[in-house]
Protein backbone atom coordinates (compact mmCIF):
# COMPACT_ATOMS: atom_id res chain seq x y z
CA UNK A 1 0.00 0.00 0.00
CA UNK A 2 1.08 3.11 -0.63
CA UNK A 3 -0.07 5.92 0.84
CA UNK A 4 -0.40 9.40 -1.57
CA UNK A 5 -1.55 12.99 -0.92
CA UNK A 6 -4.19 14.24 -3.18
CA UNK A 7 -5.51 17.73 -4.06
CA UNK A 8 -8.86 18.01 -6.24
CA UNK A 9 -8.11 21.45 -7.23
CA UNK A 10 -10.47 23.91 -8.71
CA UNK A 11 -13.18 24.63 -11.90
CA UNK A 12 -13.22 21.04 -13.35
CA UNK A 13 -10.63 19.67 -10.55
CA UNK A 14 -12.88 17.51 -8.16
CA UNK A 15 -14.88 15.88 -11.06
CA UNK A 16 -11.98 14.51 -12.78
CA UNK A 17 -9.92 13.57 -10.12
CA UNK A 18 -13.63 11.60 -8.42
CA UNK A 19 -13.07 10.09 -12.14
CA UNK A 20 -9.97 9.44 -12.09
CA UNK A 21 -9.61 7.75 -8.22
CA UNK A 22 -12.79 5.44 -9.61
CA UNK A 23 -10.77 4.00 -12.01
CA UNK A 24 -7.36 3.50 -9.57
CA UNK A 25 -9.49 1.73 -7.31
CA UNK A 26 -11.39 -0.44 -9.66
CA UNK A 27 -8.05 -1.29 -11.14
CA UNK A 28 -6.52 -2.54 -7.62
CA UNK A 29 -4.23 0.44 -7.54
CA UNK A 30 -2.90 -0.27 -3.90
CA UNK A 31 -3.15 2.99 -2.82
CA UNK A 32 -4.55 5.35 0.18
CA UNK A 33 -4.91 8.63 0.22
CA UNK A 34 -4.42 11.94 2.60
CA UNK A 35 -6.37 14.81 0.87
CA UNK A 36 -5.01 18.73 1.29
CA UNK A 37 -6.35 22.09 -0.25
CA UNK A 38 -4.87 24.03 -2.63
CA UNK A 39 -5.60 26.72 -4.74
CA UNK A 40 -7.85 29.50 -4.98
CA UNK A 41 -9.31 29.32 -1.76
CA UNK A 42 -6.24 29.14 -0.17
CA UNK A 43 -4.99 31.79 -2.31
CA UNK A 44 -7.77 33.98 -1.79
CA UNK A 45 -7.68 33.57 1.72
CA UNK A 46 -4.71 35.67 1.91
CA UNK A 47 -1.88 33.27 1.61
CA UNK A 48 0.23 34.16 -1.68
CA UNK A 49 1.44 31.21 -2.56
CA UNK A 50 -1.84 28.82 -2.42
CA UNK A 51 -0.70 26.41 0.12
CA UNK A 52 -0.17 26.16 4.09
CA UNK A 53 2.23 24.66 5.97
CA UNK A 54 0.33 21.97 7.24
CA UNK A 55 -0.34 20.57 3.46
CA UNK A 56 3.19 20.98 3.02
CA UNK A 57 4.14 18.54 5.61
CA UNK A 58 1.59 16.02 4.20
CA UNK A 59 2.71 16.30 0.28
CA UNK A 60 7.13 15.35 2.05
CA UNK A 61 5.49 12.79 4.32
CA UNK A 62 3.69 11.37 1.50
CA UNK A 63 6.22 12.04 -0.94
CA UNK A 64 4.10 11.17 -3.80
CA UNK A 65 1.45 13.93 -4.69
CA UNK A 66 -1.30 14.16 -7.11
CA UNK A 67 -2.39 17.21 -8.38
CA UNK A 68 -5.77 18.60 -10.14
CA UNK A 69 -5.72 21.98 -12.02
CA UNK A 70 -6.27 24.88 -9.55
CA UNK A 71 -7.01 28.50 -10.64
CA UNK A 72 -4.45 30.87 -9.75
CA UNK A 73 -6.80 34.30 -9.03
CA UNK A 74 -6.53 37.51 -11.68
CA UNK A 75 -4.09 40.19 -10.04
CA UNK A 76 -0.42 40.03 -9.07
CA UNK A 77 0.87 39.07 -6.14
CA UNK A 78 -0.25 35.19 -6.33
CA UNK A 79 2.77 32.93 -7.13
CA UNK A 80 2.61 29.87 -9.08
CA UNK A 81 1.82 26.83 -6.77
CA UNK A 82 3.43 24.67 -9.64
CA UNK A 83 6.94 26.45 -9.84
CA UNK A 84 7.06 26.64 -6.21
CA UNK A 85 6.07 23.22 -5.55
CA UNK A 86 8.87 22.03 -8.59
CA UNK A 87 11.44 24.33 -6.33
CA UNK A 88 10.72 23.36 -3.03
CA UNK A 89 10.51 19.87 -3.41
CA UNK A 90 13.90 19.35 -6.04
CA UNK A 91 11.29 18.18 -8.79
CA UNK A 92 14.33 18.16 -10.91
CA UNK A 93 12.23 16.10 -14.33
CA UNK A 94 9.25 16.91 -15.79
CA UNK A 95 8.04 14.09 -18.25
CA UNK A 96 5.67 14.43 -21.01
CA UNK A 97 4.57 11.66 -22.95
CA UNK A 98 3.11 12.97 -26.67
CA UNK A 99 1.02 10.65 -28.65
CA UNK A 100 -1.01 10.67 -31.10
CA UNK A 101 -4.27 9.20 -31.02
CA UNK A 102 -5.14 8.58 -34.58
CA UNK A 103 -7.68 8.37 -36.37
CA UNK A 104 -9.72 9.12 -33.05
CA UNK A 105 -7.92 11.97 -32.28
CA UNK A 106 -7.09 14.10 -35.88
CA UNK A 107 -3.53 14.90 -35.98
CA UNK A 108 -1.06 15.42 -38.92
CA UNK A 109 1.36 13.23 -37.44
CA UNK A 110 -0.63 9.51 -36.86
CA UNK A 111 2.02 7.55 -35.57
CA UNK A 112 3.82 9.90 -33.20
CA UNK A 113 4.79 8.58 -29.52
CA UNK A 114 7.47 10.42 -28.58
CA UNK A 115 8.08 11.29 -24.53
CA UNK A 116 10.06 14.67 -23.77
CA UNK A 117 12.32 14.44 -20.56
CA UNK A 118 12.81 18.26 -19.30
CA UNK A 119 15.09 19.06 -16.90
CA UNK A 120 13.25 21.49 -14.26
CA UNK A 121 15.38 23.38 -12.03
CA UNK A 122 17.88 25.02 -13.27
CA UNK A 123 19.35 26.79 -16.78
CA UNK A 124 17.54 30.13 -17.16
CA UNK A 125 14.84 29.38 -14.63
CA UNK A 126 17.36 29.68 -11.96
CA UNK A 127 15.67 33.18 -11.77
CA UNK A 128 19.18 35.42 -11.44
CA UNK A 129 18.73 38.60 -13.37
CA UNK A 130 20.40 41.46 -13.06
CA UNK A 131 20.16 45.22 -14.32
CA UNK A 132 24.10 45.81 -14.87
CA UNK A 133 23.43 49.38 -17.38
CA UNK A 134 21.70 51.29 -18.82
CA UNK A 135 21.18 49.33 -21.63
CA UNK A 136 21.72 45.67 -20.36
CA UNK A 137 20.04 43.11 -18.43
CA UNK A 138 22.06 39.94 -17.57
CA UNK A 139 19.98 36.62 -16.81
CA UNK A 140 22.54 33.64 -15.35
CA UNK A 141 21.92 30.78 -17.23
CA UNK A 142 23.62 27.49 -14.65
CA UNK A 143 24.21 24.35 -15.67
CA UNK A 144 25.46 21.93 -12.80
CA UNK A 145 26.96 18.64 -13.35
CA UNK A 146 24.58 16.96 -11.09
CA UNK A 147 21.71 18.48 -12.77
CA UNK A 148 22.75 17.06 -16.44
CA UNK A 149 23.43 13.62 -14.86
CA UNK A 150 20.15 13.66 -12.99
CA UNK A 151 18.30 14.23 -15.80
CA UNK A 152 20.23 12.29 -18.33
CA UNK A 153 19.91 9.17 -15.85
CA UNK A 154 16.38 9.48 -15.62
CA UNK A 155 15.47 9.77 -19.53
CA UNK A 156 17.56 6.27 -19.97
CA UNK A 157 15.79 4.85 -16.76
CA UNK A 158 12.70 5.98 -18.35
CA UNK A 159 13.64 4.53 -21.80
CA UNK A 160 14.36 1.41 -19.87
CA UNK A 161 11.20 0.82 -18.13
CA UNK A 162 8.81 1.94 -20.77
CA UNK A 163 10.22 -0.54 -23.02
CA UNK A 164 11.53 2.74 -25.50
CA UNK A 165 14.22 1.81 -27.56
CA UNK A 166 16.30 5.29 -28.01
CA UNK A 167 17.33 8.40 -26.51
CA UNK A 168 18.02 11.60 -28.17
CA UNK A 169 19.53 14.70 -26.83
CA UNK A 170 19.01 17.99 -28.05
CA UNK A 171 21.52 21.17 -26.73
CA UNK A 172 23.05 23.70 -28.52
CA UNK A 173 26.47 23.60 -27.84
CA UNK A 174 28.01 24.92 -30.88
CA UNK A 175 27.26 28.38 -29.85
CA UNK A 176 27.00 27.68 -25.71
CA UNK A 177 30.31 24.97 -25.42
CA UNK A 178 30.35 25.40 -21.64
CA UNK A 179 27.21 25.40 -20.61
CA UNK A 180 25.14 23.28 -23.14
CA UNK A 181 28.37 21.55 -23.64
CA UNK A 182 28.66 20.04 -20.17
CA UNK A 183 24.77 18.80 -20.88
CA UNK A 184 26.20 16.77 -24.23
CA UNK A 185 29.25 15.51 -22.55
CA UNK A 186 27.30 14.23 -19.13
CA UNK A 187 24.64 12.51 -22.28
CA UNK A 188 27.51 11.32 -24.20
CA UNK A 189 29.50 9.44 -20.61
CA UNK A 190 25.94 8.31 -19.48
CA UNK A 191 24.80 6.67 -22.73
CA UNK A 192 27.50 4.23 -22.29
CA UNK A 193 26.05 2.97 -19.39
CA UNK A 194 22.99 1.88 -21.64
CA UNK A 195 24.32 -0.17 -24.31
CA UNK A 196 20.92 -1.72 -25.28
CA UNK A 197 19.72 2.15 -25.98
CA UNK A 198 20.38 3.63 -29.41
CA UNK A 199 21.13 7.43 -28.71
CA UNK A 200 21.72 10.38 -30.89
CA UNK A 201 22.32 13.99 -30.65
CA UNK A 202 20.36 17.06 -32.42
CA UNK A 203 21.76 20.85 -32.16
CA UNK A 204 18.21 21.97 -30.63
CA UNK A 205 17.20 23.68 -33.57
CA UNK A 206 17.47 21.58 -35.97
CA UNK A 207 16.08 19.07 -33.19
CA UNK A 208 12.87 21.27 -32.83
CA UNK A 209 12.24 21.03 -36.60
CA UNK A 210 12.16 17.66 -37.11
CA UNK A 211 9.85 17.11 -34.08
CA UNK A 212 7.46 19.53 -36.29
CA UNK A 213 8.27 17.79 -39.41
CA UNK A 214 8.55 14.34 -38.46
CA UNK A 215 8.24 13.56 -34.40
CA UNK A 216 7.84 9.37 -35.21
CA UNK A 217 11.38 9.69 -35.71
CA UNK A 218 11.75 10.41 -31.63
CA UNK A 219 11.10 7.79 -28.69
CA UNK A 220 12.52 9.81 -25.17
CA UNK A 221 14.23 12.88 -25.58
CA UNK A 222 15.84 14.67 -22.79
CA UNK A 223 16.89 18.62 -23.09
CA UNK A 224 17.77 21.77 -20.58
CA UNK A 225 15.16 23.23 -19.31
CA UNK A 226 14.09 26.58 -21.33
CA UNK A 227 14.30 23.94 -24.15
CA UNK A 228 12.20 21.35 -22.79
CA UNK A 229 9.38 24.11 -22.06
CA UNK A 230 9.00 25.09 -25.70
CA UNK A 231 9.80 21.65 -27.40
CA UNK A 232 7.09 20.07 -25.15
CA UNK A 233 4.42 22.25 -25.75
CA UNK A 234 5.29 22.30 -29.19
CA UNK A 235 5.03 18.43 -29.28
CA UNK A 236 1.63 17.81 -26.90
CA UNK A 237 -0.11 20.33 -29.01
CA UNK A 238 0.99 18.39 -32.46
CA UNK A 239 -0.48 15.30 -31.27
CA UNK A 240 -3.80 16.77 -31.60
CA UNK A 241 -4.86 16.18 -28.15
CA UNK A 242 -3.37 17.87 -25.82
CA UNK A 243 -6.20 18.39 -23.46
CA UNK A 244 -5.62 14.49 -22.92
CA UNK A 245 -1.85 14.75 -21.69
CA UNK A 246 -0.49 14.14 -18.42
CA UNK A 247 2.99 14.91 -16.65
CA UNK A 248 4.69 13.73 -14.14
CA UNK A 249 7.45 16.04 -11.75
CA UNK A 250 10.07 13.68 -10.09
CA UNK A 251 12.54 14.42 -7.77
CA UNK A 252 14.71 12.06 -5.28
CA UNK A 253 12.68 12.46 -3.02
CA UNK A 254 9.36 13.40 -4.04
CA UNK A 255 6.89 13.40 -6.76
CA UNK A 256 4.10 15.35 -8.16
CA UNK A 257 1.50 14.07 -10.67
CA UNK A 258 -0.97 16.53 -12.89
CA UNK A 259 -2.74 16.69 -16.02
CA UNK A 260 -1.55 19.62 -18.58
CA UNK A 261 -4.49 21.46 -18.22
CA UNK A 262 -5.87 23.65 -16.50
CA UNK A 263 -9.37 24.35 -14.26
CA UNK A 264 -11.83 25.09 -17.07
CA UNK A 265 -13.60 27.10 -15.06
CA UNK A 266 -16.76 27.57 -17.85
CA UNK A 267 -17.22 23.76 -17.81
CA UNK A 268 -16.89 23.13 -14.34
CA UNK A 269 -19.89 21.32 -12.49
CA UNK A 270 -21.25 19.69 -15.63
CA UNK A 271 -20.21 16.77 -15.63
CA UNK A 272 -18.19 16.74 -19.05
CA UNK A 273 -15.05 18.13 -18.44
CA UNK A 274 -12.58 14.76 -19.76
CA UNK A 275 -10.54 13.00 -17.17
CA UNK A 276 -8.15 11.38 -19.68
CA UNK A 277 -5.19 14.21 -18.76
CA UNK A 278 -5.28 13.36 -14.93
CA UNK A 279 -5.58 9.76 -15.18
CA UNK A 280 -2.63 10.08 -17.57
CA UNK A 281 -0.46 11.46 -14.90
CA UNK A 282 -2.32 8.96 -12.24
CA UNK A 283 -1.11 6.23 -14.67
CA UNK A 284 2.45 7.54 -14.76
CA UNK A 285 2.80 8.13 -10.82
CA UNK A 286 1.81 4.49 -10.44
CA UNK A 287 4.42 3.04 -12.56
CA UNK A 288 6.69 5.48 -11.00
CA UNK A 289 5.83 3.56 -6.77
CA UNK A 290 6.22 0.28 -8.61
CA UNK A 291 2.61 -0.66 -9.61
CA UNK A 292 3.50 -0.91 -13.14
CA UNK A 293 1.20 -3.79 -14.24
CA UNK A 294 -1.86 -1.69 -12.98
CA UNK A 295 -0.39 0.75 -14.90
CA UNK A 296 -0.44 -1.22 -18.02
CA UNK A 297 -3.80 -2.49 -17.32
CA UNK A 298 -5.47 1.36 -17.23
CA UNK A 299 -3.40 2.64 -20.26
CA UNK A 300 -4.95 -0.41 -22.15
CA UNK A 301 -7.88 0.17 -21.00
CA UNK A 302 -7.95 3.88 -22.06
CA UNK A 303 -6.63 3.47 -25.14
CA UNK A 304 -9.35 0.55 -25.58
CA UNK A 305 -12.17 3.32 -24.29
CA UNK A 306 -10.68 6.10 -26.64
CA UNK A 307 -10.52 3.26 -29.75
CA UNK A 308 -14.48 2.21 -28.84
CA UNK A 309 -15.14 5.80 -29.69
CA UNK A 310 -16.48 6.26 -26.38
CA UNK A 311 -15.44 9.95 -26.40
CA UNK A 312 -16.25 13.17 -23.79
CA UNK A 313 -17.56 16.51 -25.55
CA UNK A 314 -14.30 18.05 -25.86
CA UNK A 315 -12.84 15.20 -28.76
CA UNK A 316 -16.28 13.83 -29.91
CA UNK A 317 -16.31 13.67 -33.59
CA UNK A 318 -19.51 12.52 -35.67
CA UNK A 319 -16.54 10.28 -38.01
CA UNK A 320 -15.01 8.15 -35.33
CA UNK A 321 -17.04 8.72 -31.76
CA UNK A 322 -19.79 5.83 -31.41
CA UNK A 323 -20.89 7.49 -27.80
CA UNK A 324 -20.73 10.68 -26.40
CA UNK A 325 -19.74 10.32 -22.55
CA UNK A 326 -19.82 12.62 -19.03
CA UNK A 327 -16.98 13.10 -16.83
CA UNK A 328 -17.79 9.96 -14.87
CA UNK A 329 -19.63 7.90 -17.87
CA UNK A 330 -16.02 8.13 -19.40
CA UNK A 331 -14.55 6.49 -16.46
CA UNK A 332 -16.92 3.47 -16.30
CA UNK A 333 -16.38 2.26 -19.82
CA UNK A 334 -12.62 2.57 -18.90
CA UNK A 335 -13.21 0.50 -15.77
CA UNK A 336 -15.53 -1.71 -18.07
CA UNK A 337 -12.31 -2.42 -20.21
CA UNK A 338 -9.62 -3.09 -17.44
CA UNK A 339 -7.89 -6.92 -18.84
CA UNK A 340 -8.46 -5.42 -22.36
CA UNK A 341 -6.07 -4.29 -25.37
CA UNK A 342 -6.74 -1.87 -27.73
CA UNK A 343 -6.66 -3.18 -31.22
CA UNK A 344 -5.83 -0.49 -34.01
CA UNK A 345 -3.78 2.26 -31.04
CA UNK A 346 -0.32 0.33 -29.90
CA UNK A 347 -1.10 -1.77 -26.81
CA UNK A 348 2.15 -0.66 -24.46
CA UNK A 349 4.04 -2.77 -22.51
CA UNK A 350 6.07 -1.34 -19.81
CA UNK A 351 9.05 -3.39 -17.62
CA UNK A 352 7.73 -4.70 -14.84
CA UNK A 353 9.37 -5.95 -11.30
CA UNK A 354 10.09 -3.07 -9.76
CA UNK A 355 10.19 1.13 -9.49
CA UNK A 356 13.00 2.81 -11.35
CA UNK A 357 16.57 2.52 -9.12
CA UNK A 358 17.99 6.02 -10.16
CA UNK A 359 21.53 6.26 -8.37
CA UNK A 360 21.94 8.90 -6.14
CA UNK A 361 24.66 11.54 -7.72
CA UNK A 362 28.24 11.16 -6.78
CA UNK A 363 29.92 14.13 -6.20
CA UNK A 364 33.45 13.51 -8.31
CA UNK A 365 37.14 14.38 -7.18
CA UNK A 366 37.73 17.98 -7.12
CA UNK A 367 39.58 19.01 -10.17
CA UNK A 368 43.04 21.16 -10.66
CA UNK A 369 41.70 24.41 -10.78
CA UNK A 370 44.16 27.29 -11.76
CA UNK A 371 43.15 31.17 -11.84
CA UNK A 372 44.33 32.27 -15.26
CA UNK A 373 42.93 35.61 -15.97
CA UNK A 374 39.77 37.58 -15.06
CA UNK A 375 36.77 39.75 -17.40
CA UNK A 376 36.16 42.93 -15.68
CA UNK A 377 32.60 44.18 -16.61
CA UNK A 378 32.95 48.05 -17.40
CA UNK A 379 29.26 50.34 -17.47
CA UNK A 380 30.84 52.70 -20.13
CA UNK A 381 28.70 55.13 -22.33
CA UNK A 382 31.31 55.65 -24.62
CA UNK A 383 31.16 54.40 -28.23
CA UNK A 384 34.69 53.82 -29.18
CA UNK A 385 36.38 50.98 -27.80
CA UNK A 386 40.17 52.38 -28.85
CA UNK A 387 39.15 55.10 -26.35
CA UNK A 388 38.05 52.59 -23.62
CA UNK A 389 41.53 50.81 -23.98
CA UNK A 390 43.50 53.67 -23.42
CA UNK A 391 41.60 54.16 -20.06
CA UNK A 392 41.83 50.38 -19.37
CA UNK A 393 45.76 50.63 -20.24
CA UNK A 394 46.03 53.00 -17.03
CA UNK A 395 44.95 50.09 -15.20
CA UNK A 396 48.25 49.06 -14.65
CA UNK A 397 48.90 46.01 -12.70
CA UNK A 398 51.80 43.92 -12.68
CA UNK A 399 51.66 40.99 -14.63
CA UNK A 400 47.73 41.82 -15.70
CA UNK A 401 47.13 42.63 -19.27
CA UNK A 402 44.50 43.91 -21.38
CA UNK A 403 44.18 40.66 -24.01
CA UNK A 404 41.01 41.92 -25.08
CA UNK A 405 37.48 43.65 -25.24
CA UNK A 406 34.55 42.58 -26.16
CA UNK A 407 30.87 43.83 -26.57
CA UNK A 408 27.82 41.66 -26.06
CA UNK A 409 30.55 38.35 -26.82
CA UNK A 410 31.88 40.00 -30.28
CA UNK A 411 35.79 41.28 -29.82
CA UNK A 412 35.83 45.10 -30.22
CA UNK A 413 39.67 45.36 -29.69
CA UNK A 414 41.87 44.84 -30.47
CA UNK A 415 41.43 44.98 -33.86
CA UNK A 416 37.66 45.08 -34.21
CA UNK A 417 35.37 46.10 -37.47
CA UNK A 418 33.66 49.81 -36.60
CA UNK A 419 30.16 48.54 -38.52
CA UNK A 420 30.28 46.26 -34.99
CA UNK A 421 27.61 47.81 -32.54
CA UNK A 422 28.05 48.66 -29.41
CA UNK A 423 25.76 49.15 -25.99
CA UNK A 424 27.02 50.70 -22.46
CA UNK A 425 28.31 47.00 -21.15
CA UNK A 426 32.19 46.11 -22.30
CA UNK A 427 34.22 42.52 -21.27
CA UNK A 428 37.71 43.44 -20.43
CA UNK A 429 40.07 40.74 -20.16
CA UNK A 430 42.93 40.53 -18.39
CA UNK A 431 45.46 37.48 -18.28
CA UNK A 432 49.23 37.33 -17.17
CA UNK A 433 51.00 36.35 -20.16
CA UNK A 434 53.89 34.66 -18.08
CA UNK A 435 51.78 32.13 -16.00
CA UNK A 436 48.67 32.51 -13.68
CA UNK A 437 46.91 35.42 -12.14
CA UNK A 438 45.97 36.20 -8.36
CA UNK A 439 43.07 37.76 -6.28
CA UNK A 440 45.28 39.69 -5.47
CA UNK A 441 45.34 41.41 -8.97
CA UNK A 442 42.10 42.05 -9.54
CA UNK A 443 41.14 43.41 -6.30
CA UNK A 444 44.37 46.25 -7.49
CA UNK A 445 43.01 46.23 -11.04
CA UNK A 446 39.52 46.52 -9.18
CA UNK A 447 41.09 49.36 -7.11
CA UNK A 448 42.69 51.32 -9.78
CA UNK A 449 39.83 51.29 -11.56
CA UNK A 450 37.91 52.97 -8.91
CA UNK A 451 40.29 55.84 -8.64
CA UNK A 452 40.21 56.05 -12.75
CA UNK A 453 36.59 56.43 -12.10
CA UNK A 454 35.36 53.26 -14.18
CA UNK A 455 32.41 51.51 -13.30
CA UNK A 456 33.10 47.96 -12.87
CA UNK A 457 29.90 46.03 -12.92
CA UNK A 458 30.78 42.52 -11.96
CA UNK A 459 34.15 40.24 -12.17
CA UNK A 460 34.00 36.57 -13.38
CA UNK A 461 37.39 34.79 -12.63
CA UNK A 462 39.02 32.93 -15.56
CA UNK A 463 40.09 29.21 -14.74
CA UNK A 464 41.50 26.29 -15.83
CA UNK A 465 40.04 22.98 -14.99
CA UNK A 466 43.02 20.17 -15.38
CA UNK A 467 44.51 22.41 -17.74
CA UNK A 468 41.70 23.15 -20.02
CA UNK A 469 40.84 26.60 -20.54
CA UNK A 470 36.91 26.78 -18.93
CA UNK A 471 35.76 30.03 -20.14
CA UNK A 472 34.34 31.07 -23.46
CA UNK A 473 36.70 33.21 -25.95
CA UNK A 474 35.42 36.62 -27.49
CA UNK A 475 33.57 35.62 -31.15
CA UNK A 476 35.85 37.20 -33.61
CA UNK A 477 39.01 35.75 -31.59
P1 LIG B 1 -7.52 25.50 -19.45
O1 LIG B 1 -6.61 24.37 -19.79
O2 LIG B 1 -8.22 25.40 -18.15
O3 LIG B 1 -8.64 25.61 -20.60
C1 LIG B 1 -8.33 25.81 -21.97
C2 LIG B 1 -9.48 25.25 -22.83
O4 LIG B 1 -9.47 23.83 -22.78
C3 LIG B 1 -10.87 25.66 -22.33
O5 LIG B 1 -11.70 25.81 -23.44
C4 LIG B 1 -11.31 24.47 -21.50
O6 LIG B 1 -12.72 24.36 -21.41
C5 LIG B 1 -10.68 23.31 -22.26
N1 LIG B 1 -10.33 22.20 -21.36
C6 LIG B 1 -9.31 22.15 -20.49
N2 LIG B 1 -9.28 20.99 -19.84
C7 LIG B 1 -10.31 20.27 -20.33
C8 LIG B 1 -10.81 18.97 -20.03
N3 LIG B 1 -10.22 18.17 -19.14
N4 LIG B 1 -11.91 18.55 -20.71
C9 LIG B 1 -12.50 19.32 -21.63
N5 LIG B 1 -12.08 20.56 -21.95
C10 LIG B 1 -11.00 21.03 -21.30
O7 LIG B 1 -6.67 26.83 -19.57
P2 LIG B 1 -7.04 28.33 -19.18
O8 LIG B 1 -8.49 28.60 -19.54
O9 LIG B 1 -5.97 29.14 -19.76
O10 LIG B 1 -6.88 28.40 -17.61
C11 LIG B 1 -7.94 28.27 -16.67
C12 LIG B 1 -7.37 28.29 -15.27
O11 LIG B 1 -6.52 27.16 -15.08
C13 LIG B 1 -6.50 29.53 -14.95
O12 LIG B 1 -6.81 29.97 -13.65
C14 LIG B 1 -5.10 29.01 -15.00
O13 LIG B 1 -4.25 29.72 -14.14
C15 LIG B 1 -5.29 27.60 -14.52
N6 LIG B 1 -4.23 26.64 -14.93
C16 LIG B 1 -3.83 25.75 -14.02
C17 LIG B 1 -2.88 24.78 -14.35
C18 LIG B 1 -2.47 23.81 -13.29
O14 LIG B 1 -2.98 23.83 -12.20
N7 LIG B 1 -1.53 22.91 -13.58
C19 LIG B 1 -2.37 24.72 -15.65
C20 LIG B 1 -2.83 25.64 -16.61
C21 LIG B 1 -3.77 26.60 -16.23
Amino acid sequence: MTRITIAKGDGIGPEIMEATLKVLNAAGAALEYDEIEVGEKVYLSGNTSGISNEAWDIIRRNKVFLKSPITTPQGGGYKSLNVTTRKFLGLYANIRPCTSLHPFVQTKHPTMDLVIVRENEEDLYAGIEHQQTDEVIQCLKLISRPGCEKIVRYAFEYAKQYGRKKVTCFSKDNIMKQTDGLFHQVFNEIALEYPEIETEHWIIDIGAALIADSPERFDVIVMANLYGDIVSDIAAQITGSVGLAGSANIGEECAMFEAIHGSAPMIAGQNIANPSGLLQGAIQMLAHIGQVEIAETIQNAWLTTIEQGIHTADIYNESVSTKKVGTQEFADAVIDNLGKKPGELKAVIYEKGSSMVLKKYERKPARNKELVGVDLFIHWAGTNPNELADKIHQLTVESAELSMITNRGIKVYPDGFPETFCTDHWRCRFKNPNGLFTKKQIMDLMGNAEELGLDVIKTENLYHFDGKPAFSLGQGQ
